[in-house]
């Protein structure tokens, strides 16, 4: 089947609108590099269009009604959001899901320790990653400590032109005969993966070269020391805080166009950052649907979904719940025939052909950069195992919805049957009986540290998201 390039098939409204979208989305990226931040910018972004708190709403006994805009948080880390329609929320809701958590390491809960004059924190890596892509880079820290009051410390440190980066070390190339030996995946393991935090020690008041005190057998880890100083005056944090926080190591940065066309966007975190944006976009672009639209950006999708905040909770179902008890018309068989009739785009990024990797995929069913919205009608691995396969009926409605808008999109596989795979959150919505696709953005280099996306098809998604949330679903 032709493949088609969707840049040359904008006008120059469209190629202004493209480029304003795009750079809103790379601001987005760089507000939101964990899942705490993303759903902060998003909290911030949709109550300035009119978005209420369902939970403050349903203390207040409010009532909902057609044109409502409510959003519901789950522990700061995920989010549904919902856009009544006119029409009965038994007959359906139209679903944009994507996921808001990114592959990165996370720091241990005792991590700070020296060795050999450094300070490192100890780290365990979240998702899927080439450990090898993690050294030598600038990283940067963010995330939250929560003290034993409850009190809650903001950390972002790497971000800014004056706040110092962290980094991993590697062996020097010179001595590295036995490490390029070694295979992929062993060159770089794990507990290798620590960060390195300092190398200063603490001078001690009183003492010649500190030595007074250390001699004493008071202090041994002198540089240590000289980082927890610093942190109990600049954070107000103690080594045992450590034990009550989520602090998350990411490539240090800011989201930047690629190419010498700045046709492309080189980030971190845009599997499925990507997806959750643009999804949030066309939630705010919608104006009095008719069937109810909703939106639902979840954490813990690249460890399996699980956890109060992933996609296999019960948060969503219980935020379902208690919007057709604010809209008057709650019971267990509403609830279910408005999940059953729902129609679902579950978006995350697919792989893009990399013509240096060519072998790895099939020409045919690969997502190309700069082609338009992906479709998978099914993920999985080895025999589609673990897949959503979505319907024919329901991409047939898909391909006419996307045909009357005229919004480009391409159908896809990750990669050749038998190299491998991986899920989505698709599966998990299926489970009610609704009609659910895999769809999204095709991503060159998908978890490392920065990935690429064409701005196209962000756009594009964008467009595509923002049709389907129109239509009434497959009467
Ligand atoms: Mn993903
Ligand atoms: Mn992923």
């Amino acid at each position: 089947m032709e493949k088609k390039n969707v840049w040359e098939t904008y006008d120059a409204g469209q190629l202004a609108q493209l480029e304003d979208f795009t750079k809103e989305y790379m601001q987005f990226l760089d507000e939101g590099k964990t899942e705490r931040e993303c759903i902060d910018t998003i909290v911030n972004r949709i109550t300035q269009k009119g978005y209420r708190d369902l939970s403050l709403l349903r203390r207040e006994k409010k009532k909902l009604q057609a044109g409502d805009k409510v959003y519901t948080v789950c522990m700061n880390k995920s989010i549904v959001m919902f856009h009544i329609g006119s029409r009965s929320l038994e007959e359906g809701m139209n679903i944009l899901g994507a996921h808001v958590d990114s592959p990165r390491l996370d720091v241990k809960q005792d991590p700070l320790y020296e060795d050999g004059g450094f300070a490192y924190l100890d780290t365990h890596y979240y998702g899927g990653v080439k450990k090898y892509q993690w050294v030598t880079i600038p990283l940067a820290l963010h995330g939250v400590v929560v003290k034993k009051d409850g009190t809650t410390i903001e950390i972002k440190i790497g971000e800014d032109d004056d706040d110092p980066v962290f980094f991993i070390s590697d062996l020097l190339i010179h001595l590295a005969a036995e490490q390029m030996e070694k295979k992929a995946g062993k060159v770089i393991e794990g507990e290798a993966l620590d960060i390195i935090v300092g190398n200063r020690p603490l001078k001690v008041e009183g003492a010649v070269d500190g030595k007074e005190k250390r001699d004493a057998g008071k202090e041994t880890d002198p540089v240590k020391e000289g980082i927890l100083k610093r942190l109990k005056e600049e954070y107000d944090m103690e080594e045992e805080d450590f034990l009550s926080a989520e602090l998350e190591v990411v490539p240090a940065g800011r989201a930047r166009e690629a190419g010498f066309d700045r046709s492309m966007i080189l980030a971190y975190g845009q599997d499925d950052r990507v997806c959750a944006f643009a999804s949030l976009q066309a939630m705010l672009e919608l104006d009095r649907p008719e069937r109810t639209a909703c939106c639902i950006l979840v954490d813990k999708e690249e460890i399996g979904s699980v956890g109060a905040t992933g996609m296999r909770s019960q948060f969503f179902e219980n935020s379902v719940a208690e919007l057709t008890a604010l809209c008057g018309g709650y019971s267990d068989l509403a609830l279910r025939r408005c999940l059953a009739a729902s129609t679902m785009l579950s978006s995350d990024v697919s792989s893009a052909f990399d013509p240096s990797y060519a072998s790895s995929f099939d020409k045919k069913n690969v997502a190309y950069l700069g082609n338009g919205m992906v479709f998978n009608k099914f993920t999985g691995s080895r025999g589609k195992s673990g897949s959503n396969d979505a319907n024919a009926e329901y991409l047939a409605y898909i391909r006419n919805i996307f045909e009357k808008e005229k919004v480009r999109f391409q159908t896809a596989e990750l990669g050749k049957v038998d190299l491998g795979g991986g899920g989505t959150i698709a599966y998990i919505l299926a489970l009610y009986g609704m009609q659910v696709i895999d769809s999204g953005v095709a991503v060159l280099n998908m978890h490392a540290p920065w990935e690429a996306t064409s701005k196209a098809d962000v756009y594009e998604t964008m467009r595509g998201y923002a049709a389907f949330l129109r239509y009434n679903g497959m009467e």
